[in-house]
């Protein structure tokens, strides 16, 4: 039997790097490296948190079809190269993305058996109450900000299971319970 694709999505800023990082310290999973043509931040290491390419590179292998998905994010690219996530796959090892809502949109269409967990930002109805009334962002900002959130919520059902990024510890047994009940399912006829 093939491995399962488990796909970690939410809001820049949720917390998905940091619940990743302890999903992986407890769990066997294939994480998938991602190509980006964003300069590396300091820290950062090629062929480890990403495969730092430019733009021409990218898009090479863009137009080759070697994305599972892709997104433009604040100016820069980002994708899940298919060929590694195949390998796996193939080799029954259970996989794990961690993209952006729109990449993670693309792959539920490409690959509808893909399990969607989407990672809420904590007291979603407090930052709205402090945007709105105490807010100190110029108005457009908070009407941004606001706009995003409202985005994700509506956006909620098409993603498998939420979770809600309040104890960083709650949030990452969530995820694990994800895991093992998905890994638990009988296959579907
Ligand atoms: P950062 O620049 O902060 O590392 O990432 C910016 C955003 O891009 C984050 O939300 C991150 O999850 C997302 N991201 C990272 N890799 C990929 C990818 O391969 N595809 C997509 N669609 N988003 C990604």
């Amino acid at each position: 039997m093939g491995g399962r694709l488990f796909v970690m999505t939410g809001a820049s800023g949720v917390g998905k790097g940091t619940v990743r990082a302890k999903v992986l310290e407890r769990t066997r999973l294939f994480y998938s490296i991602s190509m980006t043509t964003r300069p590396p931040r300091p820290g950062e290491r090629d062929g480890v948190d990403y495969y730092f390419v430019d733009r021409a590179t990218f898009e090479a292998l863009l137009r080759e079809g070697g994305f599972l998905e892709h997104a433009e994010y604040v100016g820069h690219l980002y994708g899940t190269p298919k060929a590694p996530v195949e390998r796996a796959l193939a080799r029954g090892e259970d996989v794990l993305l961690e993209i952006e809502v729109q990449g993670a949109l693309q792959v539920r269409k490409k690959v509808p058996e893909a399990v969607l967990i989407f990672l809420l930002p904590p007291s979603l109805s407090e930052l709205k109450r402090r945007l709105v009334y105490r807010g100190k962002d110029a108005p457009e900002k908070i009407e941004k900000r606001l706009k995003q959130a409202e985005w994700e919520i509506r956006n909620a059902h098409l993603f498998d299971y939420v979770i809600v990024n309040d104890v960083l510890e709650e949030a990452v047994a969530d995820f694990l319970a994800i895991l093992t009940a998905e890994r638990r399912r009988t296959p579907r006829m």
